[in-house]
């Protein structure tokens, strides 16, 4: 700890009480983050960065936090910078002065935008210096970036690159060495970086959560003159994970800890309508047998897993508005029947998507039922046959700007879970008592809102004929769920193994259908010479901040489908992988065109095999050479997941686990633990 705080000590002299905190200075941070993997030693340079923010310029902490997770709001805020990798070298060549085309060169060479900028950068002559850099001014630069909008759009977004660009390292030169990438700190680089969306640190948001709430119990005991016990650091902590699981928002969390001490946080942050939370998420089995071993001599129940999307659905009626009225996003004070919106499973507003939902919503609710935050899948119906629809129907609806008159495809939504009820957090009662909640407050509409079907009997006989029963009412399979006691509460943002799934199709091959991103693709051959013909996917691996690969794939698409990709892939063309894709570097293993890391695509497959030409999960253990990866054979693209961004695909872990399973299964050994993915 010395050590560190040694090297941390005040080297930014400019930087006085109440003065806003250098973006150098946080730069210097992520440089000696940079130089270690340890989380430990990761979380100690974060947390005493963030010590002398608390102790210099408070104000400017929360824009701090949020440049330390890549982040310029919350996610159902819906702010993105919309840039691609061309648009960030234009404003380089601009600001440099180099043209295009030797950036371009130089980004094949070095592979690394932030330093091929750091190189152009230094190849500058500088005239005059412009004011340095503050965190508060790349965060309101950035968040300027995000919201620039209409005709000309992308023009203005390059000059407010430039703009934060041609001031980056005015005060230095920005000393990284651009063959090894170490020396530092560069502003530039940092910037680049953040624009591409990938800091590339290893610095998980719950590694900051971590730092933040160790930071700020520091800093409370210092102002009384000493420091905190490890009872105290650990109530931080824990206090901290679960603000922020019921109510993800910085924005809010940051100013009420400031105010109130950490410790206080939860009597006034708490999960709130217009807020949502991520959702709870289940754990894959592959026989009934196996639910029956894991839930052992507890109660369970199941309910019909429906193929639909996921809706987070909040709503306060009119009367209760006025205190939501802030939190909910596009809610006005005139809303006729209340305030509602739909968040999707990434926290995405989907308000704009359903508006046939938030029409009726009201029609559903019994009376003396003021405010809820429910959770279901919104499901395609058919409302001649009265019957689901595959998830295949319920895609084909615009995702924005839905007028109720022109929607073709009606949905039914099937409720699930109840999470906030008539002003008060349910998340932590059993799930009996959340069920029971929710019939009590609803009032089922034939094809608009049903509840779950769901069965309480605890023998395989019975499970096997609900799980027949459910496929015949056309959905995925079963969804089974602890049902009494505090294990059955509702877990925010955890895939838990009091949630299990099983899918009518695992039953034979691989526990899971898996999600992965679309790194690179090949040109077709025969029939398929216009488009595209095959895909190299990977899985995402938190852990090193990386897209591993884990197979080509070439059946399942559809022509239509396979032109609908050419043209949407070949926008976020790229002229060579990222230097965060670990793949094979054979050259037959090559893909002929390489993508920005964006799309997440569903796939299905017939089993897991070890191969050197993969890399996923490699560092998993799974081969005790390290240099095999898992992949998947017989893969099948089942469809694209657009609720899920690249950062959600399926792990390398996930893969792992899938694949010691499979082992497991084979070796007849019976089932592995279903341990934390
Ligand atoms: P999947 O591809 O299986 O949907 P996922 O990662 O999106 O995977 P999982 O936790 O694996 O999510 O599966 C649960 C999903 O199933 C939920 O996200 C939800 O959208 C859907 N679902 C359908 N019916 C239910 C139900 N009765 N209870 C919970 N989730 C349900």
């Amino acid at each position: 700890q010395t050590k560190i705080q040694s090297k941390a000590k005040d080297p930014y002299p400019d930087w006085k009480a109440g003065t806003p905190v250098p973006y150098a200075a946080l730069c210097a941070t992520f440089s000696l983050i940079e130089l270690t993997t340890k989380r430990l030693e990761i979380i100690e340079h974060c947390s005493l960065f963030l010590r002398q923010v608390l102790r210099l310029t408070p104000d400017d902490f929360l824009p701090t936090v949020l440049l330390m997770i890549n982040k310029l709001a919350p996610d159902y805020a819906g702010i993105e910078l919309g840039i691609g990798e061309s648009l960030i070298m234009k404003a380089i060549g601009e600001t440099t002065g180099r043209s295009l085309q030797v950036i371009k060169a130089d980004q094949k060479d070095i592979g690394d935008l932030g330093l091929v900028a750091v190189k152009s950068r230094s190849t500058q002559p500088t005239m005059f210096k412009p004011k340095p850099l503050t965190v508060k001014g790349v965060h309101k630069g950035l968040m300027d970036v995000a919201t620039v909008a209409g005709h000309g759009a992308q023009g203005r977004k390059v000059d407010l690159i430039k703009k934060l660009l041609s001031a980056a390292d005015s005060q230095s030169s920005g000393k990284v060495d651009i063959h090894t990438d170490k020396g530092g700190p560069s502003e530039t680089k940092f910037l680049i970086r953040f624009l591409e969306g990938k800091l590339r640190l290893g610095l998980a948001e719950r590694t900051v959560l971590v730092s933040i709430a160790q930071a700020m119990i520091c800093h409370e005991a210092e102002q009384q003159g000493r420091v905190p016990s490890t009872t105290e650091m650990e109530q931080a902590e824990s206090t901290l994970k679960t603000v922020y699981s019921e109510l993800p928002s910085w924005d809010i969390i940051i100013p009420a800890m400031l105010k109130q001490g950490i410790l206080k946080l939860r009597e006034n942050c708490k999960l709130r309508p217009g807020v949502p939370l991520k959702p709870m998420l289940a754990k894959p089995t592959k026989a009934i047998t196996e639910v029956l071993d894991r839930f052992e001599d507890q109660t369970f129940t199941c309910e019909y897993k429906y193929d639909g999307e996921r809706a987070q659905i909040h709503y306060v009626s009119k009367d209760h508005a006025d205190e939501y009225i802030d939190a909910l996003p596009g809610a006005t004070k005139e809303a006729a029947k209340g305030v509602a919106s739909i968040f999707s499973r990434n926290s995405e507003d989907l308000s704009k998507k359903y508006p046939d939902i938030l029409e009726k919503l009201h029609t559903w609710v019994k009376e003396g039922t003021k405010s809820f935050v429910l959770d279901c899948e919104t499901v395609a119906w058919d409302l001649v046959e009265k019957k689901v629809l595959p998830f295949q129907q319920l895609m084909t609806r615009k995702r924005k700007d839905v007028k109720s008159e022109d929607i073709k495809v009606k949905v039914c939504v099937f409720a699930f879970d109840l999470l906030f009820l008539n002003g008060e957090a349910v998340v932590e009662k059993s799930l009996r008592e959340r069920r029971e909640l929710l019939h009590g407050a609803f009032s089922p509409v034939e094809g608009e809102f049903a509840f779950a079907t769901h069965m309480n009997g605890q023998e395989l006989e019975e499970i096997q004929t609900f799980l027949d029963e459910s496929v015949k009412a056309s959905c995925e399979g079963l969804m089974v769920k602890m049902l009494d006691g505090s294990e059955s509460g509702y877990e925010p943002s955890k895939r838990s193994r009091n949630w299990l799934k099983i899918k009518k199709d695992y039953l034979s091959g691989v526990g899971d259908s898996l999600d992965l991103v679309v790194l690179g693709a090949y040109y077709g051959r025969g029939k398929r010479t216009s488009v595209y013909g095959a895909f190299l996917l990977a899985c995402y691996n938190p852990n090193t901040d990386a897209y591993e690969t884990v197979c080509n794939i070439g059946t399942g698409f559809s022509e239509q489908v396979l032109e609908e990709l050419h043209k949407q892939l070949s926008e976020i063309k790229i002229d060579r992988p990222k230097p965060f894709y670990s793949h094979s570097s054979g050259g037959q293993h090559q893909p002929d065109v390489w993508f920005e890391p964006r799309y997440v695509w569903e796939v299905k497959s017939a089993d897991l095999t070890l191969s050197p030409r993969y890399k996923a999960g490699a560092k998993e253990g799974v081969d005790s050479s390290g240099e095999k990866g898992i992949s998947l054979r017989f893969p099948r693209f089942i469809k694209i997941r657009d609720d899920k961004k690249p950062d959600e695909a399926t792990t390398s872990r996930q893969v792992a686990e899938m694949y010691r399973k499979q082992e497991s299964v084979t070796k007849n050994k019976g089932p592995a633990a279903d341990d934390d993915f």
